[in-house]
């Protein structure tokens, strides 16, 4: 019977070994477009088999544990299939917040449900704490970061008097309450520390507003990896330990370079209060200035008859799906002996590698896309930077403007080039809400229009020349 017994354990110990291997192969997958895919499906096998192998413990509550994956697949799966890429922070957001809040009540339910909670060591109450106090804060502040995104509240930081003042009185009283609860175990004030860790989640979320988001949402996402690691520690299960610590480790990381991309330290970007100054002429009803427009024709000859054309992509580029088109006209010009290539920067778009995503799936070659460090030595010497929906990302007051929100982060310097052509709906601003010197700047023309249309456009009108 011991034997048996051996059997199983080793068994799914070296499942759980396979599973963690499974979790670090997908995450080196990821780190480049060509093997993300292959990446994400090794994440999703090594997931099956951490599930797979929950039902060898001897689980009680069958009927709701298939009730409850039954709900996850019907729900997961179509908002996975049908999430629009422009949507996709949300999505991550969301989906986040649920793994920091099934981390919370993983914890919590251990300790509740624990028929003598004191004869708890400290440690097993530190871990039960943990999860419940960063799960709560991760559910509470992605929920808050889904419903800017999603534009359910206003994007923009919501800041009142004291702010920082009644945040650091819920933090302490959370830190005090900890400290009761670890020397005098009690069900009641561990429910009154979730409460109070759920209104520091809001209140941590509501002054953070703009393109400070997404770097949000990344140390959000290390939160919930910390959560889940302490709730692995709690249950004393070895892969969620493993597993929390992958994310946890990896979202530092991402938000570590998320904020170097952004020039801004992680303590500015969190309690600055970024994006509230709004400079913006739309917005503040200032004098009107006169832009350089010109059409599709008369810039298709200066892209047809460049030597070397650099593309500058941006969110625009992602919610007018020009994806293809971008390509074509990149094509067409390289047929014409000229030399394209992209131009990425770090927070075009909306999400972390979001241009990257959108021109793979175009086809476009891996060695066309080029990194800000290794494009911006080029714009010296390019005849034409054509920025197509982008604009806080080649936004000059980052280095001109030391009032500017964005100053200090770094850009894509197509200021250099020799002329510059934005392809752009209106002169509203990006999502920072600040207006761009460049659009005025002699060299730059604009072309008004949907990016799609206007590609569409000057891929016609390079073809006919
Ligand atoms: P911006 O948001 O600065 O600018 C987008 C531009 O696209 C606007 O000028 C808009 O002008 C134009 N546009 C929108 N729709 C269309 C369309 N259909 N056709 C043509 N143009 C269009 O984008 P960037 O990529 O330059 O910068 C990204 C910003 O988002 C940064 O501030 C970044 O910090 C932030 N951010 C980044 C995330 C990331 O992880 N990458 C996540 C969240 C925010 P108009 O309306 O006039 O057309």
């Amino acid at each position: 019977m011991l034997a048996v017994q051996f059997t199983i354990e080793t068994a799914i110990r070296v499942a759980y070994l396979i599973a963690a291997v499974c979790f670090i192969l997908a995450l080196k997958g990821l780190t480049s477009p060509k093997s993300a895919r292959r990446g994400n499906i090794i994440g999703a096998i090594g997931m099956l088999i951490a599930v797979g192998m929950t039902f060898t413990h001897g689980i009680h509550n069958l009927i709701y544990i298939i009730a409850a994956i039954v709900i996850g697949v019907v729900i997961g799966i179509p908002a996975a299939r049908l999430v629009k890429m422009t949507a996709m922070p949300q999505m991550v957001a969301i989906f986040n917040g649920v793994g920091g809040g099934a981390a919370a009540l993983v914890s919590y339910s251990e300790f509740i449900h624990s028929p003598d909670p004191h004869s708890f060591a400290i440690y097993q109450i530190v871990e039960v704490l943990l999860g419940v106090i960063v799960g709560c804060v991760s559910i509470a502040g992605s929920a808050i970061a889904f419903g800017k995104l999603q534009e359910l509240m206003t994007g923009r930081p919501i800041t009142y008097p004291f702010q920082q003042v009644i945040n650091g009185v819920v933090a302490t009283a959370i830190v005090i309450l900890a400290f009761v609860v670890v020397f005098s175990p009690s069900v009641s004030i561990l429910l009154i520390i979730a409460i109070l860790a759920l209104i520091f989640g809001v209140a941590f979320v509501l002054p953070i507003g703009g393109a400070d988001v997404p770097v949000l949402i990344s140390l959000l996402n290390s939160f919930t990896g910390l959560a889940v690691a302490a709730s692995g520690f709690a249950i004393d299960n070895t892969l969620l330990v493993v597993a929390g610590t992958l994310v946890g480790a990896s979202g530092t990381l991402l938000t570590q370079m998320m904020s170097k991309a952004m020039g801004r330290s992680l303590p500015n970007i969190l309690f600055s209060a970024f994006g509230s100054v709004v400079t913006a002429a739309s917005e503040t009803g200032g004098e009107v200035r006169p832009v350089r427009s010109s059409t599709p024709d008369d810039l298709a000859v200066l892209l047809a008859y460049a030597r070397k054309v650099v593309i500058v992509p941006g969110y625009g580029l992602a919610v007018a799906q020009a994806q293809h088109t971008i390509r074509e006209l990149s094509d067409e010009l390289k047929k014409r002996g000229v030399e394209v290539f992209y131009a990425i920067h770090p927070v075009a778009g909306r999400m972390p590698g979001h241009m990257n995503v959108l021109l793979a799936e175009a086809n476009v070659p891996y060695d066309e896309l080029k990194e800000m460090d290794e494009a911006n030595p080029e714009f010296s010497t390019t005849d034409v930077a054509l920025v197509v929906g982008a604009n806080d990302v080649v936004n000059p007051a980052a280095h001109d403007s030391p009032g500017s929100p964005i100053y200090g982060m770094p850009i894509l310097h197509v200021d250099d080039a020799n002329a510059v052509i934005f392809l752009k709906r209106s002169m509203r601003p990006g999502f920072a809400g600040i207006e761009n010197e460049l659009l005025y700047n002699s060299k730059t023309t604009l072309l008004f229009g949907d990016a799609k249309d206007s590609l569409t456009k000057l891929v016609a009108a390079v073809k006919s020349l």
